[in-house]
């Protein structure tokens, strides 16, 4: 049987969100673009344009008075939504946009118009709350995408896996009493935004349903692959979702200056392989993925183009970056990867 396409969502439009010198900027597209251009690779993916989300699409996760607020905001020319957090006039327009075409490459996983679907998408969203823009992050693209999953697709049991150096406050927060949304995340802690402790576990029905992987700061390759042989993988086999999402930061790379993870292409690629192997297993392969973080303008591009190639099950082109000098033992992680194993009875 002939396989569907792999989906990929970019467009224009992600440029106008205009921040200028700050580290999440449309440099962060176009390097990546040039690179996919350059390998040839983007001619053999479907592609799928933004959209604006509409109003409803967007309620779904964040409050309407939010959602107005921001749309003011950005009518009214701009501003800062922290003092991260930058708001141009062309925000609530792009962010909108980033949210829909997601929905789009959802919609074409789910309908099997596509294997897999990455969007590579801007400004990222995993911080966004229901009421508040924070971290860089407008809309919640990945969290939207989860409940437009469950509340208009139909799907029973939708897992979210956000490997991005940081935790996503915001998607926990959307489903930390939802049973039906299993949220995992790998970030560095303590570090920004302050949240995902490994007793961060959910409530009420949700219990359970949330699992954080605290890490140290320095773990590299060899650690990160045991958390997710010896976590991830066992969580979501037990959850049995019957569909998969991916809040995809690459700031974990050690190249990255935005943290201290350090994480090469290669072993970023080795994640993605192992999330591609738990969608075929457990899901008939339903896999979306969206950028969120990834600030190095080599490491971000060779990130996605790597995650691509695992896609389109092409043999991966070298590492041009190599390992880092240095980075802790994945034996080091024993007593982290107890915890949280036990805490969750894994
Ligand atoms: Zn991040």
């Amino acid at each position: 049987m002939k396989r569907a396409p792999v989906a990929f969502l970019t467009d224009r439009i992600f440029l106008e969100h205009d921040t200028g010198s700050h580290p999440e900027n449309a440099r962060r597209m176009t390097a990546t673009t040039d690179l996919l251009a350059a390998s040839g690779i983007l001619g053999r993916l479907r592609r799928i344009d933004a959209r604006a989300a509409t109003s409803d699409e967007l309620a779904l996760v964040h409050d309407a008075r939010y959602v107005a607020a921001l749309a003011r905001a950005a009518a009214a020319g701009g501003g800062w939504a922290d003092p991260d957090t930058r708001i141009t006039s062309r925000s609530y327009d792009v962010a909108a946009h980033a949210v829909g075409g997601t929905l789009e490459a959802l919609a074409a996983v789910l309908k099997g118009d596509a294997e897999t679907a990455f969007c590579l998408v801007r400004p990222p969203g995993h911080h966004a709350t229901p009421i508040q823009a924070m971290g860089f992050c407008l809309f919640n693209h990945i969290a939207i995408a989860a409940a437009a999953a469950r509340r208009r697709h139909g799907v029973e049991r939708v897992a979210v896996v956000d490997f991005d150096v940081h935790h996503g406050n915001g998607t926990q927060g959307a489903f930390y009493a939802d049973p039906s949304v299993l949220y995992i995340s790998t970030h560095q802690y303590p570090y920004y935004p302050g949240s995902g402790a490994a007793t961060e576990t959910g409530a009420g029905a949700g219990r359970g349903a949330t699992i954080n992987i605290p890490l140290p700061a320095g773990c590299g390759d060899d650690a990160y692959a045991r958390v997710f042989d010896e976590i991830v993988a066992p969580a979501l086999d037990r959850f049995q979702p019957g569909l998969m999402l991916v809040s995809a930061g690459f700031d974990a790379h050690f190249a990255d200056e935005l943290a201290d993870e350090r994480l090469s292409v290669d072993g970023y690629g080795a994640l993605v392989a192992r999330l591609i192997e738990a969608a075929n297993r457990l899901c008939d392969g339903r896999l979306l993925l969206a950028l969120e973080g990834g600030y190095d303008l080599v490491a971000l591009p060779w990130c996605v183009r790597r995650t691509l190639e695992l896609l389109l099950r092409d043999t991966p082109s070298p590492d041009p970056l190599g390992l880092p000098a240095h980075a802790l033992a994945a034996s080091e992680l024993g007593p982290l990867i107890e915890e949280v194993r036990q805490r969750h009875a894994l």
